[in-house]
């Protein structure tokens, strides 16, 4: 992604955070303090554990505090939804939002996960999306929000499957292109079904625990893609035994994080050098 003109520093420091529960293992401060060196913003990026049932207080004691925006993660990106006042048209679909931008008129709703996730598929790993078997497993906050960009690039199937069948049959449900719908499945109903680009989109790397997956799902050549970062999880070592291509989350964190730096900041960051950065930490 090539980096737009430099903007003018600021006097005040304007302050940004990520929330999630648990929150220690975020990358976000690091990438996006890396992201205002790089374009000359004076900003500050901090990472807020919100308790479980207490997200929209800690939002709006932010807000409080003169913050101008959050990035959110697992497990309030639905809640997020709820709390913002104006959403964009992609969240409108989605129900689901990643960046929040405080501005004086309410609280606007973004989601930056599907751009992120197609810019590291079709870009950084170089794998066309269009006519390929698509596997999405999970149907929380990230698959809502990957669903509609993985569709409009084409794919010849999209399948999500997800431990709770009615989430994955109501994202399916949400289609935006009745061309170009989905199909929900359970895992078991995956036996004898193969993808060329299998995506976790599961919370299951967080604790380490293996999906319930059959290891006929991973196509010859497959793309075996996991959104968590930072470790090898259970489908990684899955995908990695029955011969798929492995890719972890990294390039799409940092490729999801350059899309919310531009809407709060107005430039865009250049990313390879940061994932390159982060990839050697
Ligand atoms: P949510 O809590 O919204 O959703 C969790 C999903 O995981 C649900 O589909 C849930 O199934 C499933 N799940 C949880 N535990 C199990 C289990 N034991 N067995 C099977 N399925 C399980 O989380 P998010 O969607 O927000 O995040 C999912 C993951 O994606 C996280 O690890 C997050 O860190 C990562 N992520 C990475 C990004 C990146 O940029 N790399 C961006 C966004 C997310 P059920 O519906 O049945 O409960």
């Amino acid at each position: 992604m090539m980096a737009d003109k430099y903007a003018e520093p600021l006097n005040e420091v304007d302050r940004y955070a990520v929330v999630g529960n648990p929150i220690a293992h975020s990358k976000s401060p690091l990438i996006h303090m890396e992201f205002a060196r790089q374009t000359h913003q004076n900003i500050s990026y901090e990472r807020i554990l919100a308790p479980l049932d207490g997200f929209e207080a800690t939002v709006l004691e932010l807000i409080k505090q003169g913050y101008k925006g959050v990035n959110v993660t697992v497990p309030f990106k639905f809640k997020a939804y709820d709390l913002c006042t104006t959403h964009s048209p992609q969240v409108q679909l989605a129900g689901a939002v990643n960046t929040m931008i405080f501005a004086d008129f309410g609280i606007v709703g973004h989601n930056t996960d599907g751009d992120g996730l197609i810019e590291d598929i079709t870009q950084n790993l170089k794998t066309p999306i269009r006519d390929k078997r698509v596997l999405l497993l999970g149907a929380g906050g990230a698959a809502e929000g990957v669903f509609q960009p993985l569709l409009v690039e084409h794919p010849k199937l999209l399948v999500v499957a997800n431990r709770t069948l009615q989430k994955a049959e109501k994202i399916v449900s949400k289609s935006s292109d009745k061309a170009w719908q989905g199909k929900a499945s359970t895992f078991e109903d995956l036996n004898n079904q193969q993808f060329d680009i299998v995506i976790n989109a599961t919370s299951t790397g967080l604790s380490d625990t293996a999906l319930p997956i059959p290891d006929s799902v991973f196509a010859e050549n497959c793309l075996a893609y996991d959104m968590m970062y930072g470790r090898e999880t259970p489908f990684m070592q899955q995908a990695r035994a029955n011969g798929a291509r492995v890719a972890d989350g990294l390039g799409m964190l940092v490729e999801q994080a350059a899309e919310a730096f531009y809407l709060w900041r107005g430039v865009h960051p250049e990313t390879q050098p940061v994932i390159d950065m982060i990839r050697a930490l």
